[in-house]
């Protein structure tokens, strides 16, 4: 009600009149009388006002499920006609993972992006071109992928040709679109960089309804602007993501430490080394107990009687993760490999854990985890995370305060902690990086089931902000990940003087008049 109440103010102010509910919004504006292969609805809009956050909610008048690029070319066109005294804004959405409404709009078009893609019925499918062919731009083997299309699929369709892409996030039920909006990090990042930094071209409706092709050699700024972008110079339509060979099985280990220096000096040595593991994380559980029989029943501790024997007590544990990828013919030189280097870590002994899965049981691991969530009414309650970059110079300060301190138990959601080295980051992306070679991805993934107490959303914005205070007054040199900001100011601080400056001029540049990804709240329309 407010939302509306606040369209019609705005349009009242905007000049124009309207006619309340539904379609009759948009028809004086031009935009109902659209010509589209796909449609605009409005019995859906309470749908895309919500997020996996879950903690935010903004109604639009209408949702632009596209049946073609056209479409959305032509939607944004339309709102850019309108000029910048209409308060219209266009929301692109991937699958609304965002954490605090990126992807809405209040009163504006929500795009439903997977309709773009090749299971939303909008026609747009993939192509997955091999090494060598097309001549020689075709080296390496890439995916034509729709901007609205998950990774889970991506990496299905690619499988079928032996490849997959080589740099991935955790869970895969995110659009391209999306996370090529943020960075895509994973284990993977520390060996090909984040996803932004595997992309060759790009196709991008920018914020005047224009379709735009660009990639490193052609419309450089606006590629590198859109990567990392949090959408605010295009919507990404289409991506052209290198691919590698596919491996087909993975040795998944985990081992527990209980000293961080050891644990962090492990990490760093192995996301150094030349020959190494495929895949590196790592998570903190503060006290917790019991977490050995915690752990997925199919992972196998080396040593079942000792392993039997341990006690996590409660204290603060650390885990290191790691995958050596292998095929059915490579499982003795994968054992060699995989002995040599665990033989080089300080982790507890007896806390050995391995199994082996297929690489898609792998990557889509996080997905089994949301299936038992989802069955208990678990995954749909909000979800007050937060996502640090954390330089190496600082991370024992910071790891000091907070595990035990500030942080008393893990008890709400996984706390990961692991390196990447920032020589794998394309530094004319827009993506917002720690100024340090080595620095750390810290995400706290807290859930909030209740209305009070430990588990709810105030408790965890609370620890929260203590977390960020404390970095910003030891001054850590922190940069958040997925930032949740809400004014220019805190924006303006977020990027710093030059890359503030190259992010504002490529937004008059591709968006003058602010009319993409409102829910980012840069960049007010009308301001
Ligand atoms: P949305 O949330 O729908 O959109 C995100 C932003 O991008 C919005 O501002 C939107 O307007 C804009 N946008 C969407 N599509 C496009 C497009 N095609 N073109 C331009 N702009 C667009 N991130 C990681 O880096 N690593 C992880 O391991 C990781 N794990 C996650 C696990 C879970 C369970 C969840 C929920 C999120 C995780 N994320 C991770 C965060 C994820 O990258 C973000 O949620 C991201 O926003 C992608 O979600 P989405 O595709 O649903 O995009």
């Amino acid at each position: 009600v407010v939302c509306c109440l606040k369209l019609l103010l705005l349009l009242a102010l905007g000049g124009l009149t309207m006619h309340v509910p539904d379609a009759d919004v948009l028809a004086p504006l031009g935009l109902g009388a659209l010509r589209l292969d796909g449609h605009l609805s409005y019995h859906d809009v309470a749908a895309v006002a919500r997020d996996f956050g879950n903690r935010c909610s903004m109604l639009p008048s209408a949702v632009l499920h596209p049946g073609s690029v056209s479409d959305v070319a032509a939607a944004v066109r339309r709102v850019f006609q309108l000029g910048e005294r209409s308060p219209l804004t266009v929301a692109a959405r991937g699958h609304g993972h965002s954490l605090l409404g990126q992807s809405q709009t209040a009163g504006g078009i929500v795009v439903k992006m997977e309709s773009l893609g090749g299971s939303g019925g909008g026609g747009a499918k993939m192509r997955v071109v091999h090494a060598g062919d097309g001549g020689s731009r075709a080296a390496a083997p890439y995916v034509d992928a729709p901007g609205g299309e998950l990774w889970i699929n991506v990496l299905h369709e690619t499988l079928k040709h032996g490849l997959a892409p080589r740099s991935w996030t955790d869970y895969l039920h995110l659009t391209v679109g999306g996370t090529l909006s943020n960075a895509g990090v994973s284990g993977q990042a520390f060996r090909h960089g984040p996803q932004i930094s595997n992309v060759n071209q790009l196709e991008i409706v920018t914020g005047r309804g224009d379709v735009v092709t660009c990639s490193p050699e052609e419309n450089s700024d606006l590629f590198y602007g859109a990567l990392g972008g949090l959408g605010q110079f295009g919507i990404i339509t289409r991506a052209r993501i290198a691919l590698e060979p596919a491996p087909k099985m993975v040795r998944w280990i985990r081992v527990l430490y209980s000293d961080f220096t050891s644990f962090t000096e492990d990490q760093e040595a192995l996301i150094s080394a030349e020959k190494t593991f495929d895949y590196i994380e790592g998570f903190v559980t503060i006290n917790r107990t019991g977490i050995l029989n915690n752990w997925r029943t199919s992972f196998k501790p080396q040593d079942p009687v000792q392993a039997s024997h341990f006690q996590s007590d409660g204290r603060v544990l650390y885990c290191l993760e790691m995958t050596k990828n292998f095929n059915d013919d490579e499982a003795d030189i994968m054992e060699q490999e995989v002995g040599v280097l665990l033989s080089r870590l300080r982790y507890i002994q007896s806390t050995l854990f391995h199994t082996d899965v297929t690489y898609l049981e792998f990557l889509d691991r996080v997905h089994s985890s949301e299936v038992k969530l989802r069955a208990q009414g678990l995954w749909e309650v909000p979800h007050p995370w937060l996502n640090l970059l954390i330089p190496r110079s600082t991370i024992h300060k910071f790891a000091s305060e907070v595990f035990g301190k500030i942080l008393k138990d893990s008890n709400n959601g996984p706390i990961l902690l692991y390196p990447v080295n920032r020589s794998k980051w394309d530094n004319r992306t827009s993506v917002v990086i720690p100024d340090e070679e080595i620095f750390y991805l810290v995400g706290f993934l807290s859930s909030a089931p209740s209305l009070s107490g430990h588990g709810s959303v105030e408790h965890a914005v609370n620890l929260n902000n203590k977390i960020v205070d404390f970095c910003d007054e030891a001054g850590l040199g922190m940069k958040q990940y997925l930032a949740p900001y809400t004014t220019q100011q805190q924006w303006k601080a977020h990027f710093g003087g030059a890359r503030w400056e190259t992010f504002e001029r490529r937004k008059h540049m591709y968006d003058p008049l602010a009319i993409l990804a409102p829910g980012q709240r840069i960049f007010p329309k009308g301001s």
